[in-house]
């Protein structure tokens, strides 16, 4: 049908025939000349047609924007002064002999230049994927896996499918699920990832495992989560945590040299999980922000101030500071007001600050609603410790350790943002030493940090005398302040295995009902393992430079879950229903 592409016709084909399909772009009629912009996912390229050729000119005349047609015709220089030469095919165009609609168009909803929101994008999803910077993404991602494919496979990684209709794997979200036909009240449940189909993986002495692979997670939807997303999934036997580590970012270097040109660097920094959240608030941290918390419980500890004092006390207490230089102090007052309800929405009560006007000047040289409160030892330690320099601007926290980092640590992210001071550059890092465990205060119980089958760094006893304070054999890959992948060597231990289960608060009969297959099967000879998960979409995303996950998606959901190009989802009809054993309880009219 073709027998080059659009973006390709270039002076090679000088004086030859050549043969193009596309869509139709831009359109002008020129004194009685035609020119069209016909466009494949290549480039686009000028066709003129010409008024005697008639039949063509016919046709062309009624040529519409996203017409998809067929040319053929002779190759020739473009008229002098009308090259442009931001297009590869800018030189030429392409003279009509033949002209054949293969299909016209409706006029669309929406130009291609246009962003007519989300809900119509996803609508008609199938035009908005003809956009550059969709045929770019899309390019993009395709590269990337098989980037990803090609390294491992080089590896002696096995590229091996685990099942979709399975039995529930607990990483924290609720479980999709599906009614069995055949089994009248059971159900499947779609998984939240391969996990223990990789462990098991393992046990069958496959070695090395990986697998780009469809996760379910029904949670409510955060900001830019999907219900479905991929992952490259990868499992080892035989390992130690350096090895993973080693893999893993030999993995991701070798992918962002191939797909982005880019170096990464080598090796990546690494980070516990301690200093992360004390330096810059987050277990995610964004290097490429050099603005760090500094705690200065120390000076104000003995501070009349309760707000501060009380919390610098307590062991569980904080007192950061976050410091903005470069002429923060000339923020306005309705510029630092701005912060505190950004504050608050990550859960601070108030936000203290000190604007340094005049250090020299001691007290009057502070500017502050709670200067008042602090005494000049206060004023000067907080000064030293955070290395203060008039024209800087200090924000505070104070209360319990994780509320504070938490917000802290979100404003530092912003005032970053906000103040230009998030370097150019790809920032890549591991964060290791995660704590084991989280209390749950709702529940009264433990929660796995990660899942329930990272390994803690200690023995069962050790475990069981301080679950608090055990350290897990867990690591994140983080990359610009994003989670790029995560992981950790797991129990192979059948004991240990079910000490950690017993401490999240699973009884012996759960489970042995929910896992009992895997505390079986570490029963045969299991190797030491580990392994990681990589998100293939958010990888994309900050490859493309987007903001949300769903520009390097096809077909995404928007953020309530609704599909609205296929409507999904959607109602079942009574007998598709009966046969999968379904009753559906009506919503309750919320009038009532
Ligand atoms: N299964 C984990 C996850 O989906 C990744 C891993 O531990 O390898 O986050």
């Amino acid at each position: 049908m073709r027998n080059e592409f659009c973006g390709q016709v270039t002076e090679k084909y000088l004086d030859q025939k050549v043969e193009v399909c596309g869509w139709v772009g831009n359109r002008r009629d020129h004194g009685g000349v035609i020119f069209i912009d016909l466009r494949d996912h290549t480039g686009l390229v000028q066709v003129v047609v010409e008024p005697d050729n008639e039949a063509a000119f016919k046709i062309a005349d009624g040529a519409r924007y996203e017409y998809c047609l067929r040319v053929t015709g002779t190759v020739r220089n473009r008229p002098a002064g009308q090259n442009n030469d931001k297009l590869a095919t800018g030189q030429i165009e392409v003279v009509v002999d033949d002209y054949h609609v293969l299909n016209p168009s409706k006029a669309l909803p929406f130009m291609l230049d246009e962003n007519p929101g989300e809900n119509i994008r996803l609508q008609y999803r199938y035009l908005d994927l003809r956009r550059d910077n969709m045929q770019h993404n899309m390019r993009l991602r395709s590269k990337l896996t098989h980037a990803l494919r090609s390294h491992l496979h080089g590896n002696d990684f096995l590229d091996i499918e685990t099942p979709i209709l399975t039995k529930a794997t607990p990483e924290g979200a609720r479980d999709f699920l599906v009614p069995s036909r055949m089994n009248q009240g059971q159900f499947y449940a779609m998984p939240q990832s391969p996990q223990l189909f990789k462990q098991l993986l393992m046990m069958s002495g496959m070695d090395r495992y990986y697998q780009i692979a469809r996760c379910f997670r029904d949670e409510d939807l955060r900001a830019d989560r999907q219900p479905e997303f991929t992952q490259l999934d990868i499992e080892m036997a035989f390992v130690e945590q350096e090895d993973v580590l080693n893999m893993a970012e030999t993995l991701i270097r070798d992918t962002f040299k191939t797909v982005m040109d880019v170096e990464l660097a080598s090796p990546f920094p690494r980070m516990t999980y301690a200093e992360a959240m004390r330096r810059y608030g987050s277990d995610k941290p964004d290097l490429r922000i050099d603005l760090e918390l500094v705690d200065v419980a120390d000076a104000v500890k003995d501070s009349e101030f309760k707000v501060f004092s009380a919390p610098a006390n307590d062991p569980k207490g904080r007192v950061a500071v976050l410091k903005v230089p470069q002429g923060g102090a000339n923020f306005t007052r309705k510029q630092i007001d701005e912060y505190e309800p950004y504050a608050r929405r990550f859960g601070a009560r108030g936000l203290a600050w000190i604007k340094v006007n005049d250090k020299a000047a001691g007290k009057d040289g502070l500017q502050s609603p709670i200067v008042k409160f602090l005494s000049d030892d206060a004023l000067a330690g907080i000064l030293s410790s955070t290395a203060a320099e008039d024209g800087d601007l200090l924000f505070f926290g104070a209360g319990k350790y994780n509320e504070v980092t938490q917000f802290m640590g979100a404003l530092r992210l912003k005032v970053g943002q906000d103040i230009g001071r998030v370097k150019d550059e790809w920032a890549p890092l591991w964060v290791v030493d995660f704590p084991m465990f989280e209390y749950n205060d709702d529940e009264d119980r433990w929660d796995a940090l990660h899942h329930p089958f990272t390994a803690p760094t200690g023995s069962v006893e050790e475990l069981q005398a301080n679950p608090g304070e055990a350290l897990s054999k867990g690591y994140d890959m983080v990359l610009n302040g994003v989670e790029l992948g995560g992981g950790s060597i797991r129990i192979h231990d059948q004991k240990m295995q079910s000490a950690v289960l017993e401490l999240l608060g699973i009884s012996e009969q759960q489970a042995e009902d929910k896992f009992g297959f895997l505390l079986e099967a570490l029963q045969y000879g299991c190797p030491p393992h580990g392994g990681i998960a990589f998100g293939v979409d958010r990888m994309a995303t900050l490859m493309c430079d987007e903001e949300s996950i769903r520009e390097v998606i096809a077909f995404p959901k928007t953020s309530s879950g609704h599909c609205p190009l296929t409507q999904a989802p959607s109602n079942i009809d009574a007998e598709q229903l009966a046969e999968a054993h379904i009753q559906v309880i009506e919503p309750e009219d919320e009038d009532e």
